[in-house]
């Protein structure tokens, strides 16, 4: 589709009304961009949104990307897919629906569009590493008919189906494996570990580990992400492969734990609940393709990023009077 102002694009965000989508749209806003953003709202909020209502440059759709989508755009977001453990376990079926039949039905659209797509993968490719720090070429350690495997898995099949829409359509793709992030607009009841400690430490209910908490994760905050996020992108046409984006920073769940308990100053005492099944012991990404190939790498650190998150979530709890 012919652009009609120079460097504007018309660019279509799926899963928009999301934690990682709708930081993404406002930076694409902020750039000039117009933006559709078509999300079916299962986890995602219109508060993450509403701050564009009547924007001139925005669009919500309404619409789960199982089913065909026919619109116009230049670019084209592929967000759409619940992130949280608790949230993906709800409805597996509908969750490897939406990584799978959502990206066929996102890649026919580009394809008929001739237009970039970039697909949010994750880190869950590789299961359980054992390679560790994680490079690209780690093939995963996953179990395919686990309770993690709906998401693994259907990430997995929609990293296959864009590598073969590469192959056979020539179609421009980006594959970004997003490692654990974090940051404002995560919802209060997310289930995933960061937000969990620090509604439960402004509470002052029970912080809970699973596990010994002895299992790490490296935690990238949301900005640096959608940074990654555009230059990734925006890179040369020849970058087709998935690049790693995330924090190299690897924390054990109990350091991020006290580490909440320190920046929150909360009471709160540490319980230790058992491991979900199929839980990675530790994840840590490797970036140097990121750094080469993108000249991207996270600028903040983990304390700075969790001051802003409980920034966040102070106001969200004192707006519902939880605290
Ligand atoms: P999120 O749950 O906040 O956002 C996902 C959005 O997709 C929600 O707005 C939801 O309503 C929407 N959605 C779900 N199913 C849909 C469907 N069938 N049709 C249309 N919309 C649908 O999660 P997030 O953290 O913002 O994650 C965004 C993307 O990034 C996901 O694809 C996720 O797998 C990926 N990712 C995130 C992380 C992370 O740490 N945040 C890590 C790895 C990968
Ligand atoms: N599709 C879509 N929007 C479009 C074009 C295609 O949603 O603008 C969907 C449609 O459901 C189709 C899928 O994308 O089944 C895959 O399209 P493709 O052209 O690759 O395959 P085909 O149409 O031959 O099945
Ligand atoms: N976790 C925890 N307490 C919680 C939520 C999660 O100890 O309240 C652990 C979880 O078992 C996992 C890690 O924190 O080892 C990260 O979990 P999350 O759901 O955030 O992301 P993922 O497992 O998908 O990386």
């Amino acid at each position: 589709m012919a652009r009609l102002y120079g460097s504007r694009k018309k660019i279509l965000v799926t899963g928009g009304a999301g934690f990682l989508g709708s930081h993404l749209i406002d930076r694409l806003i902020e750039q000039g961009h117009e933006i559709l953003c078509v999300d079916n709202l299962f986890t995602g909020t219109k508060a993450n949104i509403d701050h564009l209502n009547g924007h001139p440059r925005f669009e919500f759709m309404r619409h789960d990307v199982t089913f065909p989508l026919y619109v116009e755009v230049d670019e084209i977001y592929n967000l759409a897919c619940p992130a949280s453990p608790i949230h993906y376990q709800h409805d597996p079926v509908q969750t490897i629906k939406t990584s799978v039949v959502g990206a066929i039905n996102m890649l026919g659209l580009a394809k008929r569009l001739k237009c970039r797509i970039f697909q949010a993968s994750t880190s869950e490719v590789y299961g359980d590493p054992i390679v560790h720090p994680q490079v690209e070429g780690y093939w995963g350690n996953v179990n395919p008919i686990g309770i993690r495997s709906c998401y693994d898995e259907g990430k997995r099949a929609a990293e296959t189906l864009f590598m073969d829409y590469f192959r056979q359509h020539q179609l421009e793709i980006k594959i970004a494996r997003i490692f654990n992030t974090y940051g404002p607009r995560m919802h209060l009841s997310d289930g995933r570990v960061v937000s969990n400690f620090i509604v439960q430490a402004l509470k002052g209910t029970p912080i809970t580990i699973f596990g010994e908490g002895q299992q790490t994760r490296s935690f990238c905050y949301v900005d640096d992400l959608v940074d990654g996020f555009i230059r990734l992108m925006e890179s040369d046409s020849d970058i087709t492969g998935p690049v790693n984006l995330g924090n190299p920073g690897e924390f054990s769940i109990r350091e991020l734990a006290e580490e909440v308990l320190r920046l929150t100053g909360s009471q709160s005492e540490i319980v230790f609940k058992p491991t979900p099944e199929d839980d990675p012991m530790q994840r840590k990404p490797d970036i140097s393709k990121a750094k080469d190939l993108l000249g991207w790498s996270p600028k903040i650190k983990l304390d700075a990023g969790l001051r802003r998150t409980v920034a966040y979530f102070q106001k969200e709890l004192a707006e519902q009077h939880a605290i």
